[in-house]
């Protein structure tokens, strides 16, 4: 690696940049690699989401800027921008910015969900499959959401990761999107909003195919919070979030009919992935655990998008989240994996197989939140951030401050050893750091 290379890793592991898309993958140990592809993910598939287009149309100069790095630093040949047809005014500011940038171009995708899954998305752009159980690198491809590259293009200029923008919408008075604080609460980020409209609330984070129901509203974002979506406590999409395994099951046991409508439609089996979730759901419908079933270890394939749960199944049943169950325990239940196959081909039915956002949001009973959230710049500051010392894959960041310590805006307060897999953290407000517990650090401000 050219210590060109080796600096920006550097600094992207100082700034604490994780993938913004996702389960908050450390972003330095990402790049620190060789691709010949690097393909910023603006697909942004979850209904009613719509932080990265306006991301992808305000900051196009830092994200260009950003990716433009991370193909120097990977030694990538090509550096492609995919998003939807339909995000005209992101696209119209991206061709300004690529004018003239050699290997990078732009993908335009179809409304379809899930286009952002990282398998679905690399065959789009470059007609490869990513075996079962692999990462893009395996193709010689790099994956990485679009606020992650605009915030490499400020990592490199030395600043560290203390805004996360997220699309504040549902059941509030006026959706928005925001740049707000990490470790402000989603709470006060409904409030910006406008506020609830219903009486009885609760918050999605993330989105309303994959993301979680929240509990508790004063719980902060973090780096990978990308929506708040409010809504009724009792519409399906909670109360599908909300069920226990044991309900899920039991309605499993109780209604699956093994159609396999559930296979015909998932995005990993049109791939060619030896993955079948209704032999899955076979199994789970004859209780769990089955050690030694044939096809059940394939569930760790699935990627939890809940699109066959969601669209395909008569019974409406719950198969993204039984998968991971599933998937999670492999290891206690000592399965090995699926076995790989030679080569994998996708489906000749995959093009006419994939489903428009818009029929996926009117099944879901999300029509009437289907609406624009205006990006708003806003210097909104709290009163008060509560930190979290792990937001991604990896270590719990340790912290370096200590209870009554003054920071500034921007400063270190939560370090790891160079090379340990984790993310550092900053204080994303000036003030006085009220405590340190082992899961976060609160400052007041001041
Ligand atoms: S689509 Fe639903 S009912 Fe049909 S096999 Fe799959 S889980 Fe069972
Ligand atoms: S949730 Fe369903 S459609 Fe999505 S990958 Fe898993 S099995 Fe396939």
């Amino acid at each position: 690696m050219s210590a060109k290379a080796d600096n920006l890793v550097e600094k992207v592991r100082r700034a604490g940049v994780v993938g913004a898309g996702g389960a908050g993958f450390p972003t330095w140990k990402k790049i620190d690699a060789r691709v010949e592809t690097v393909i910023v993910n603006g697909a942004e598939c979850e209904p009613l989401l719509r932080n990265d287009q306006q991301v992808m149309a305000a900051r196009a100069s830092e994200m260009v800027r950003g990716l433009a790095l991370t193909m120097a630093a990977t030694g990538a040949s090509r550096g492609v921008i995919a998003l939807k047809k339909k995000y005209t005014t992101a696209i119209a500011a991206l061709e300004g910015e690529i004018a003239g940038e050699e290997g990078i171009s732009l993908h335009l995708l179809d409304s379809v969900y899930p286009a952002g899954d990282e398998f679905v998305l690399v065959y789009e752009v470059t007609g490869k499959v990513i075996p079962p159980g692999e990462i893009p690198l395996k193709v010689g491809v790099l994956v990485s959401n679009v606020e992650t590259f605009v915030n490499i293009s400020a990592a490199e200029r030395g600043e560290p990761v203390i805004t996360r923008c997220l699309t504040v919408t549902g059941a509030v008075r006026e959706a928005k999107t925001l740049f707000l604080p990490v470790g402000t609460t989603l709470e006060a980020a409904v409030n910006l909003a406008g506020g609830a409209t219903v009486e009885d609330w609760t918050i999605v984070t993330g989105g309303p195919m994959m993301g979680e129901a929240v509990a508790d509203p004063r719980v902060p974002l973090t780096k990978t919070t990308s929506a708040v979506i409010v809504l009724p406590s009792g519409h399906p999409v909670v109360t599908r979030k909300t069920a226990s395994l044991e309900f899920d099951i039991r309605i499993t046991q109780a209604i699956c009919c093994q159609c396999d409508y559930c296979t015909l439609v998932c995005p990993r089996a049109l791939l060619g992935h030896n993955f079948k979730p209704h032999i899955v759901m076979r199994q789970v419908a004859m209780g769990l655990p089955i050690p030694g079933s044939p096809g059940v270890s394939s569930a760790a394939q699935c990627c939890n998008c809940d699109l066959c749960g969601v669209y395909s199944c008569p019974m409406y049943l719950p198969i993204g989240r039984l998968n991971k169950q599933v998937a999670g325990r492999m290891k206690e239940w000592e399965w090995e994996p699926a076995p790989r196959l030679e080569s994998y081909r996708p489906s000749p039915l995959r093009e006419y197989s994939l489903i428009p956002v818009s029929r996926l949001t009117a099944r879901l009973g999300l029509e009437a939140y289907d609406r624009p959230a205006p990006l708003e710049e806003t210097d909104y500051s709290p009163p008060r951030v509560e930190i979290p010392l792990k937001q991604g894959i990896g270590r719990p960041a340790e912290p370096v401050v200590g209870e009554g310590d003054r920071v500034r805006k921007g400063q270190l307060i939560a370090d790891l050893e160079p090379g340990t897999m984790g993310a550092t953290s900053h204080a994303s407000i000036a003030g006085k750091i009220e405590k340190v517990t082992p899961e976060s650090i609160t400052i007041a401000a001041s």
